[in-house]
């Protein structure tokens, strides 16, 4: 059946497909940490469907939600009708917000994906200004609809400015540390003062607290607190795009806590679900100046991804799974840069919580040593083959990254460790 199901699929199937090249296992049964593939394999799913599942593979809190909604024949579908489901989903998902921002909070459910939540936000800020240009910058993933394509990393379009993101390792400036990402606010200060500079007032700024798919890249937090009085100061909507970083992941509830901001616009979506779509954005009252019909989608009202997603959301807060993920996020972290020690292949050891990136270079090539993009993948091949499932990413795919669910144990983790170790040590060879 596996090589079967795989080759069908393979020729079938767009060749646009990610995951699916560097990940040839046909997954069948899941729990937790643990993926069963339909040739018997089981291996540690440290990709958790890219960040989704911060509680890991079926948990039974989620699948008990998604059962009493299938046994109370409530129906599934109902566009974006009022439901209990969903009052209990928003009550919930206002209780995890920041005090300071649930404040004055609305909630608009878009979907089903975190790109449509982005674009919904893009849109948002334009309608509530009444401007059309963008701030964003380099390195980011927002998406793959054509606003939040634009607003990433990479993409040229007109109407975007892309600013520097701080990057302690591969700092554009050169200086690393909090000088360079305090020159990197200033850079965007600059450009947005400059009256010859030719930017007209942009409609908002979107950026990610950690990037990820940029290759797991915390921003400073006294650079995020300068992101938002720069753009305070000039009255321009501040979008924190947490369709990755939110939900316990990086040590707080949201990233943004980690700063103390309070931004305008949160996007979400990923493991607000609890593993089934769902995308939303909350956003400060005063932006809610769109009309009726403005922004509609036939999808926005999908009841088991609420009841999932709020059974996640209830289990994360309860459990305090944020503060679990600071702890051992902290450990495994401290664990890879002992690894690093000993090999000079790894660049860089970084992260924040349960968000982990592990920067592969080539020391004998140069002086930075430059990312070694074979070697990430070498060592995504070999964690593979001792059953270790990770992703890659970066702006040169040289970043080897650990999502894990925040279920994690102490032993699980130590497993994953032990895995990624010897994985390495075989890619180098
Ligand atoms: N924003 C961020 C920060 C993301 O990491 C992603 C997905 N990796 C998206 C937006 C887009 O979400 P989706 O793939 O669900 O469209």
């Amino acid at each position: 059946a596996h090589e079967g199901i795989l080759r069908r699929q393979s020729l079938r199937e767009s060749a646009a497909r990610t995951y699916a090249r560097s990940l040839p296992i046909v997954p069948v049964r899941a729990r937790g940490l643990t993926i069963e593939g339909a040739d018997g394999r089981r291996y540690l799913d440290c990709l958790s469907g890219a960040g989704t599942l911060a509680l890991g593979h079926n948990h039974p809190v989620v699948l008990d939600a998604i059962r009493k909604v299938l046994d109370s024949g409530a129906p599934l579908h109902v566009l974006d009708l009022a439901t209990p489901v969903k009052d209990a989903f928003t009550t919930e998902l206002f209780a995890t917000l920041p005090p300071r921002f649930a404040e004055n909070a609305r909630v608009q459910f878009c979907g089903p994906a975190g790109t449509d939540a982005v674009e919904a936000a893009l849109k948002l800020v334009r309608t509530a200004t009444g401007r059309g240009g963008l701030l964003a910058f380099t390195g980011a993933y927002h998406g793959m609809t054509a606003g939040a394509l634009a607003a990433s990393g990479g993409a040229e379009d007109v109407r975007v400015t892309r600013l520097p993101y701080p990057y302690e390792y591969r700092c554009p400036f050169g200086i690393g540390g909090e000088r360079g990402a305090e020159l990197a606010a200033r850079w965007t200060e600059n450009l947005l003062d400059d009256p010859k500079g030719g930017l007209a007032a942009p409609a908002g700024m979107i950026l990610e607290p950690v990037q990820g798919e940029g290759g797991v890249i915390p921003a400073p937090d006294s650079w995020l607190r300068r992101m938002r009085e720069i753009t305070a100061d000039r009255s321009i909507p501040l979008i924190a795009d947490e369709v990755q970083t939110g939900v316990g992941r990086t040590g707080t509830f949201w990233a943004v806590e980690h700063s103390g901001i309070t931004p305008d616009v949160m996007v979400m979506s990923k493991a607000i679900g609890g593993s089934l779509p769902l995308a939303v954005i909350v956003y400060h009252s005063d932006l809610d100046c769109w009309p009726p019909g403005a922004h509609a989608g036939t999808f926005r009202g999908n009841q088991l991804a609420m009841a999932a997603g709020a059974a996640t959301l209830a289990y994360v807060r309860e459990n305090h799974l944020a503060d679990r993920a600071a702890i051992l996020g902290a450990r495994m972290l401290g664990q890879l840069q002992g690894l690093a020690a000993n090999h000079p292949c790894i660049g860089d050891v970084r992260g924040r919580g349960l968000m982990i990136g592990v920067e592969l270079v080539a020391p004998e090539a140069g002086d930075p040593a430059p990312p070694d993009p074979a070697l990430a993948t070498a060592v995504q091949r070999e964690c593979l083959s001792r059953g270790l499932i990770v992703e890659l990413g970066g702006r040169r795919a040289a970043v080897v990254r650990l999502l894990p669910p925040l279920t994690l144990t102490d032993e699980q983790a130590v497993a994953v460790l032990d895995r990624f170790a010897d994985a390495l040590a075989a890619a180098e060879r």
